[in-house]
């Protein structure tokens, strides 16, 4: 169980390594590692919690 979100390019984005963090702001911005697709950040956010086990 978990969350996982579609990206506009294809992929599935399931886990922490999934998305890459851009703290170049005063906020956080979660993109996807192969296209680099802003993730909406509650999406996000739960996805970084998640890892493969
Ligand atoms: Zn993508």
């Amino acid at each position: 169980m978990g969350t996982t979100h579609r990206c506009v390019c294809g992929k599935t984005l399931r886990y922490r390594q999934d998305l890459a963090i851009d703290r170049s702001g005063t906020t956080r911005t979660w993109k996807c590692t192969d296209c680099g697709t802003p993730v909406p950040g509650g999406v996000a956010e739960r996805i970084g919690h998640q890892h493969p086990s």
